[in-house]
């Protein structure tokens, strides 16, 4: 097991592109943080022993914990998990949270990254999204976590908003750095169904995001990133040289993860589960000592479409070697056949026994990957 995942399912409102599970309702908190402890010893034991890698506190709003909430669960953590001793531990942090203070205090717990989300830095834009700070704090909470000692920061970016023009978000990447960050993330707006954004269009109040935007966007930052000290290692993630998230990159190598809290998944290699999705479910779930809601055995076929869509999705991409020996000869020949002759050359390399995809190919790289999903085999 290598990956402890807590969710963390408070926010202070929700942003319109949000399809997380959270609550605004923050009354229940401390409650909260107790069924966490109890689900930590409930579940320990399927880590078998193991040591934990990577901590990921992700939401929701982790940092609307307070100091003494986030020192109980990791507290429990340490009392339930081993943990290994250099183990990468993150926090999802708003910037309107992060005071030097409370980035000091985090320090003092263990934390040694944290993931700001800030969105843009622009105020027009952040209202739009929904987002609860100005692009003036989303600075200063980069620089608060700097001087409190965070040397592993990360940002949140989206793009394709038709509100921002190119040359904005040009210069909102060059803003972003020139901050003191190791890592950032960008995402193309996406219209989730339980969204407000979603309700919002159906209701004509306000457009689809421009899908050709959002391309033209991936391509600006595609191009920004070859002239800045970050490399592109996933579709949505960049990184200086040896800081990519630790804790994402296990879930793309199918790395076992243990994940508390509502809505939170977990993977044994062979199985994922779902906690249950909703804070009063999941109290329920607690209560009655069940370990998850539901429960899935990865076929072949499944554990196959699931190395294709992760592998694909990473600057790495796919060995052919570990394919062969995962998943047979046949199989390998077979996706090689799909890439010769369905995809076009300039959206992947072929290069000693790897095969990946270019940042072109990045961009379409679920299509790409979908296309080579097995379906209809009887699975062996
Ligand atoms: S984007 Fe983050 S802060 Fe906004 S509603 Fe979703 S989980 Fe909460």
């Amino acid at each position: 097991m290598a990956g402890l995942y807590l969710h963390i399912p408070f926010c202070k409102s929700k942003c319109v592109y949000c399809g997380f599970y959270s609550t605004v309702n923050q009354k229940d908190m401390d409650k909260y943080v107790r069924f966490l402890t109890k689900e930590m010893s409930l579940r320990s034991r399927e880590t078998n022993g193991g040591t934990i890698k990577t901590v990921y506190f992700g939401g929701g709003t982790p940092s609307l914990l307070q100091i003494s909430q986030l020192q109980q669960i990791t507290t429990a953590i340490k009392q339930h998990f081993s943990i290994e001793e250099n183990a990468e531990m993150t926090i999802e942090a708003n910037p309107e949270q992060l005071t030097k203070d409370y980035c000091l205090n985090l320090k003092t717990l263990g934390f040694n990254r944290i993931s700001i989300g800030i969105q843009s830095f622009h105020d027009e834009i952040l209202q739009f999204l929904g987002r609860k700070h100005t692009a003036k704090e989303a600075i200063l909470a980069v620089e608060n976590a700097h001087a409190a000692g965070f040397e592993n920061i990360s940002i949140d970016l989206i793009y394709g908003v038709n509100e921002r023009n190119n040359t904005l978000w040009q210069k909102e990447l060059e803003t972003a750095f020139h901050l003191p960050i190791k890592h950032f993330s960008a995402y193309a707006l996406t219209v989730e169904e339980n969204s407000l954004l979603y309700r919002r269009i159906h209701q004509h109040k306000t457009v689809e995001p421009d899908e050709d935007l959002a391309s033209i966007q991936y391509n600006i930052l595609s191009e920004s990133v070859e002239n800045s000290p970050f490399a592109q290692y996933e579709v949505s993630n960049f990184a200086m040289k040896g800081w990519e998230s630790k804790h994402n990159s296990a879930y793309w190598h199918r790395v076992p993860y243990l994940g508390l809290g509502p809505a939170a998944h977990s993977y044994d290699g062979r199985h994922r589960s779902w906690n249950a999705p909703t804070l009063s479910a999941y109290y329920t779930q607690i209560e009655k000592e069940k370990t998850c809601f539901e429960h899935e055995a990865l076929t072949g076929i499944d554990q196959y479409n699931e190395f294709v869509l992760l592998g694909l999705r990473t600057h790495n991409g796919i060995n052919l070697r570990e394919m062969e020996e995962l998943f047979g000869l046949e199989r390998t020949a077979s996706f090689q056949r799909y890439f010769k002759t369905e995809v076009e050359n300039k959206l992947y390399r072929l290069e000693e026994n790897r095969l990946r995809l270019t940042p072109q190919g990045l961009w379409l790289s679920d299509g790409i990957a979908s296309g080579a999903f097995l379906t209809n085999i009887v699975d062996s």
